[in-house]
């Protein structure tokens, strides 16, 4: 059974001054299937700021209709809320995929 899935980039945004945590602007994450990596040049990233991020990536990785919200809502806001950091995704590659069930 074959599926479509977005890579996705989240990179950190938003003014450093704002930050509460210790998010660097430009930051991020690469998406490609079911592996998350660092984006080149990150070292870090938050696993709360990860957490809050992570109900969001099985959605944004699919294709959404343009009236459903998950479709124009692009920034996720840190959880602290005291930080002004925020998370912005970016579609990129739309891979196929292949699915076969194991058969028990
Ligand atoms: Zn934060």
């Amino acid at each position: 059974m074959k599926y479509q899935l977005f890579d996705l980039l989240i990179e950190t945004i938003g003014d450093p001054k704002t930050f509460n945590c210790s998010h660097k602007t430009g930051d991020g994450l690469i998406v490609k299937g079911e592996n998350i990596t660092f984006k080149p040049g990150t070292s870090y990233f938050s696993h709360y700021a990860l957490g809050s991020l992570m109900p969001y990536i099985a959605a944004k990785q699919r294709a959404n209709q343009e009236g459903d919200f998950m479709f124009f809502e692009s920034e996720i806001a840190c959880p602290d809320p005291l930080c002004g950091a925020r998370f912005v995704f970016k579609r990129t590659t739309q891979r196929t995929y292949d699915y076969e069930p194991i058969k028990k």
